[in-house]
């Protein structure tokens, strides 16, 4: 008689890993030693920052370390609590205040991440019985919250209104007919760098009374008035895009998601997003910090200005190498490479000159489509630029792309 060995229950931990090893999909972790700055040192090797979402420099400004300092003395390293019992602290209230007068919104609330706000909201704005519609390209934390609402969904082409008006009137032949409608997408898609068509977006979607959600997570602070974002970028009002969600942890460069729009709308989620009602509020450190980011944002209109003179100069720079942007239109700028090892390559090779960006291969994006995607920072010089431009000239002459 043969024994059988007892099963392996954790055997899938060690396989799994090693076929991502094998097909080279595993993550490998970079070390930053020290603050994200344009110049920094990354597994002690001094570089030029070009992937980082820190688009203003402002993880490392002055006044947002001074004010987190600060709030440790006042108001101590903790919380204590979720914001619904005991962790409410007038920080949290003043942040969500600030945020809401910057947005020019009639209220904001403060989630712990964007990826909080995404999958504690989107599921309680839909639920059985109703319809999500999301951009394919959407972001994975907006896939998360779809995938925990009850709703139905259905996908339109990427940035195509035309095509979400054929989706939603296909929905609307439905019988019965879906109770809520809820239209999401990407302001600033992050792999392509290109603006979601708000404007017609909202239009279609008033057409057929269905709601707008936009996750600005790479437009604020990039784009619109000052960095408002996409919603002040095409001049849209409060009741044609009725949820505006966006993180801290980007160009406010500290931590934590928001939501702004109406009263109404942030009183259904404080008593509804589970995220924000069973997990610990941020610290004061990290509300303060916030704080002052839009200050900053408020007070020093330089940083969002040399954020873009910086864009326009690098992708033009690159343009003239012959590479191809792709849709970009903003500081995210991928530099198209085409074959995913040809990418990666190119990447180590940038790393080698002192050149921080990596490759976005598949599967992110489709198999031809790998690039190095960079990201353009207002606290880069036109001498950083330069370098990183010639870096990219003679790896790009090296592996015969250009
Ligand atoms: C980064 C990002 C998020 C997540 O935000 P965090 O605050 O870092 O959790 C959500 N949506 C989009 C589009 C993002 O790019």
């Amino acid at each position: 008689m043969v024994r059988m060995l007892p099963r392996d229950p954790v055997g899938f931990l060690r396989s799994e890993y090693e076929q991502l090893v094998s097909n080279e999909l595993d993550w490998k972790l970079r070390i930053l030693q020290g603050p994200s700055s344009p110049r920094c040192i990354v597994d002690g090797k001094k570089v030029i920052m070009l992937c980082s979402n820190n688009y203003l420099g402002l993880s490392n400004h002055p006044k947002l370390k001074k004010a987190a300092i600060q709030a440790v003395k006042t108001h101590g390293a903790g919380s204590g609590s979720v914001r619904p019992i005991a962790g409410n602290m007038d920080l949290h209230m003043t942040l969500e205040r600030k945020l809401a007068e910057f947005k020019e919104a009639e209220a904001s609330l403060v989630y712990q991440t964007g990826f909080a706000a995404n999958s504690g909201l989107i599921p309680q704005l839909a639920d059985a019985g109703d319809l999500i519609v999301s951009d394919e390209l959407n972001h994975g934390s907006i896939i998360d919250g779809v995938r925990l609402s009850k709703a139905e969904r259905a996908v339109y082409k990427h940035c195509d209104a035309e095509d979400l008006a054929r989706v939603i009137q296909k929905a609307e032949e439905r019988s019965p007919a879906y109770q809520r409608i809820l239209v999401i997408t990407d302001g600033v898609f992050s792999m392509d760098g290109d603006i979601a068509p708000l404007d017609e977006i909202a239009r279609i979607a008033h057409d057929h009374g269905a709601m707008v959600y936009v996750d600005d997570a790479h437009g604020e602070g990039v784009l619109g008035k000052g960095g408002r974002g996409i919603v002040s970028h095409f001049m849209l009002k409060r009741d044609q895009v009725q949820v505006e969600m966006g993180t801290f942890s980007k160009a406010f460069g500290v931590v934590g998601g928001h939501v702004s729009g109406s009263r109404d709308l942030i009183n259904f989620a404080y008593n509804k997003s589970r995220t924000w009602l069973l997990s610990g509020s941020h610290p004061p450190a990290v509300v303060a910090a916030c704080i002052a980011a839009i200050e900053v944002l408020e007070t020093e209109p330089e940083h969002v200005k040399n954020l873009w003179s910086n864009t326009d100069y690098f992708r033009k720079g690159i343009q003239n190498l012959g590479f191809d942007t792709g849709a970009s239109q903003t500081p995210i700028i991928p530099v198209m490479i085409g074959d995913s090892g040809v990418a990666k390559k190119f990447s180590a090779r940038l790393f080698e000159q002192g050149i921080f960006a990596l490759p976005i291969v598949f599967p992110m994006v489709a198999k031809d489509r790998a690039r190095i995607r960079t990201i353009m920072n207002a606290a880069l010089t036109k001498y950083d630029l330069d370098e990183a431009l010639l870096a990219f000239e003679k790896i790009g002459k090296e592996l015969g792309l250009i």
